[in-house]
């Protein structure tokens, strides 16, 4: 089902002068409600008049992470509080949390949506939707949550943890959809295995899964593990939280709700745009937002756009799968390691599970990086010779697709924590010293 036909399905040249007359507006109004916005743009020496063409977006200052911190908390927001209605806040990966205010015509955007995303896994009004994400500031769960009461689906606002109480319901309640973190999806995925429980008999048929990198083959186990089909979903606090893009039953890149959200990459280095097809940093201005609308906001995600119509018959513009975000990425011996990477190389092996940890250290003035990583579960090691064995074999896999050496530790099966909410793949010993 295609919720907003007119929004998704609209042709090139109505959705670019929505989004121009929407650019300008914002534009305009982040000038006169944003002091701090309107001395970089003063300082650039650019005005709201100069925005003709929605190519003239690239003159225009970024929006950096900094900006939210240096302004922290409210200092962008462009309504006064009376107006505000919902606080929501980032995990806060790195330093102080970013504050996000909402107004009501903002919740209802964000609603929308996530309800976009939500009938691009097939979810309708007859739906349960289990949203186990977490509930609070994180925008996962009450963003789920906004997009299954817009459709008018049932929400069971599980929150996360507690995997057999999830199961439980899942199969009392007769959920439909399950909307969590991918990793979150595997935990209970190896829950359901280890009950004993037929996926086939539950009868949930597809979900919503993002909050955090994964890869294809962590999608494979998610759908086999739960008889699913398992589709992403891409946000961030910043420019309203889960909703911002979402894959259709094509799985070819995620749907970005474009009306709402004008979406551009840059080169991270020289900050120039990049044409479609081409990696670099995702970058996003709202055009519709008023409690803390975004200019040009840079938000660290790596990935790359594609144009055209897709097989589903929406024409919005996609965002691949993201590889990582720039402050994830790890630079080891000079070299960019992104943990998708390491991904990858472990589930070429089907003596292992896709459970990690990647730990970074630095002795004597050289950095060293090693993975752990578990076994299969029922697999029996007692054979010195396999394991040696395994252990080349995969650190020779890391050394093709990293260009550096990697140590490998193998684990028995259930030892590493599993993951509720985003998972924590690094831990890097080196920032301690
Ligand atoms: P943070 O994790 O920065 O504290 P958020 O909770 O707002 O803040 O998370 C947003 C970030 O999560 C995005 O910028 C992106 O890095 C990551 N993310 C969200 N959805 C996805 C997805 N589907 N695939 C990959 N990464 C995602
Ligand atoms: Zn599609």
């Amino acid at each position: 089902m295609i919720w907003n036909k007119e929004m998704e399905c609209a042709d090139r040249e109505t959705m670019r002068a929505l989004q121009l007359e929407r650019l300008q507006e914002t534009v305009k109004y982040e000038y006169e409600h944003v002091p701090h916005y309107a001395a970089k743009m003063d300082k650039a020496g650019v005005k709201p008049e100069d925005i003709v063409t929605l190519e003239d977006i690239a003159l225009l200052p970024f929006i950096n992470k900094e900006d939210l911190a240096e302004n922290y908390p409210t200092g962008l927001f462009a309504q006064p509080m009376e107006n505000i209605v919902r606080i929501q806040s980032s995990s806060g990966t790195t330093g102080k949390p970013k504050i996000i205010g909402y107004t009501k015509g903002d919740m209802e955007d964000w609603g929308e949506a996530v309800a976009r995303g939500l009938a691009m896994c097939g979810a309708g009004p007859n739906d349960t939707v289990h949203v186990a994400y977490g509930y609070g500031l994180f925008t996962g769960g009450l963003g789920a949550h906004a997009g299954a009461e817009t459709l008018g689906a049932t929400v069971l606002p599980m929150s996360t943890g507690n995997t057999a109480r999830q199961i439980m319901f899942m199969q009392d309640m007769k959920s439909d959809i399950l909307c969590c973190t991918p990793s979150y999806a595997l935990t209970i995925a190896e829950a359901v295995e280890r009950a004993g429980i037929d996926p086939a008999d539950l009868q949930i048929r597809a979900g919503l899964f993002g909050a955090e990198p994964w890869t294809q083959s962590m999608r494979e186990k998610i759908e086999k593990g739960l008889g699913i089909r398992a589709h992403d979903i891409y946000g961030l606090t910043e420019i309203t939280g889960p909703g911002v893009a979402t894959s259709c039953e094509a799985n070819n890149g995620m749907h970005i709700q474009e009306d709402l959200f004008y979406p551009e990459i840059v080169d991270p280095n020289t900050l120039k745009p990049l044409p479609p097809g081409e990696t670099g940093e995702l970058v996003f201005t709202t055009l519709k937002k008023r409690g803390v609308p975004m200019v040009r906001y840079r938000t660290r995600d790596i990935c790359y756009l594609m144009e055209g119509k897709c097989s589903c018959g929406r024409t919005s513009v996609r965002m691949s799968r993201v590889f990582g975000r720039t402050d994830d990425m790890l630079i080891v011996k000079g070299v960019n390691v992104f943990p998708s990477q390491v991904e990858t190389v472990i589930a070429k092996f089907n003596e292992l599970t896709l459970n990690y940890k990647i730990l970074v250290d630095r002795k004597g003035g050289s950095d060293s990086i090693e993975l752990m990583v578990e076994f299969a579960e029922g697999l029996i090691i007692d054979d010195i010779d396999f394991v040696e064995n395994m252990r080349k074999r995969v650190e020779h896999a890391l050394r093709e697709i990293l260009q550096i050496g990697c140590k490998v530790r193998f684990l028995n099966a259930g030892t590493l924590p599993r993951s509720e909410g985003k998972a924590v793949r690094v831990e890097d010993r080196r920032k301690y010293e």
